[in-house]
């Protein structure tokens, strides 16, 4: 990795979305990015999203973070622009988010789902992985983890919180109980999915001053840890080669 990636994941963070503005007239407020490898990552928390009536505060550097994996390695991403109502997660999945994740899926040979998401910086692990309890993500969920675990984190670790992969811990399962990405990309399109959160001390370069947290004064100064943040991408571009060279297995799923 060059030496200008973290610079450049804070510049696309600042470009390319609007967290709290709503999209112009006539936008889809969406970024569909096609891509030329068979995994798709998603973001569809990359800014504010309107959940039960609430606007609830948006992922930071998701969005950056697969618009990055976009333009290096040629993975399909997906992201909203502008803030996002109904959230992707509370849209009985009729939102038009999951129908672009639709028509990627229909359109592309794509044959895993990556959901990326943000968590706060004070939770007990790095990442968390989610897969309904192992439902929708069968065919790679080992190898997701070994590519995270080249990385330096472990499953099962009494180190650091900061170097922990959890694996469908009860708030983060994936879907158990919303109507998620995941579980629709694996129940309704019989793709391969999982979410992925990411902590905030392994994602976010440098917070920016319209961040939901900055505005209200939370550690407007955040800057999370470089290493880490290098070794999650590591593992995102590890995954994205492993499915490449893996053989098409889509007449094995749901
Ligand atoms: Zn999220």
């Amino acid at each position: 990795m060059d030496d200008h990636w973290l610079p450049a994941l804070t510049a696309l963070e600042r470009e390319i979305v609007r967290y709290d503005d709503p999209p112009p007239t006539g936008a889809s407020g969406l970024a569909i990015l096609p891509g030329h490898r068979p995994v798709l990552l998603s973001a569809p928390h990359a800014v504010r999203h309107r959940r039960d009536g609430l606007w609830k505060r948006e992922d930071e550097y998701t969005a950056a973070i697969v618009h990055w994996l976009h333009e290096r390695l040629g993975v399909h991403a997906l992201y909203p622009t502008h803030r996002i109502d109904p959230d992707p997660h509370d849209d009985d999945d009729q939102g038009a988010y999951k129908q672009a994740v639709r028509d990627l899926v229909q359109a592309h040979d794509i044959r895993l789902v990556l959901d990326v998401h943000g968590a706060r910086g004070d939770r007990d692990f790095a990442l968390a992985l989610g897969s309904i309890y192992g439902e929708t993500c069968a065919p790679y969920e080992t190898a997701i983890i070994r590519a995270f675990e080249m990385e330096g984190f472990h499953t099962n670790s009494r180190a650091s919180s900061l170097d922990r992969i959890a694996i469908n811990p009860s708030r983060y399962a994936g879907g158990a109980r919303r109507p998620t990405v995941t579980r629709f990309v694996w129940q309704q399109l019989g793709v391969p999915a999982m979410q992925i959160e990411i902590n905030a001390w392994a994602r976010v370069v440098a917070r920016l001053p319209e961040s939901y947290e900055a505005l209200r004064g939370v550690a407007p100064d955040f800057r999370g840890d470089p290493a880490r943040i290098r070794r999650v991408l590591s593992g995102l571009m590890r995954i994205v080669e492993a499915v490449t060279i893996s053989p098409d297995i889509e007449s094995e799923a749901g």
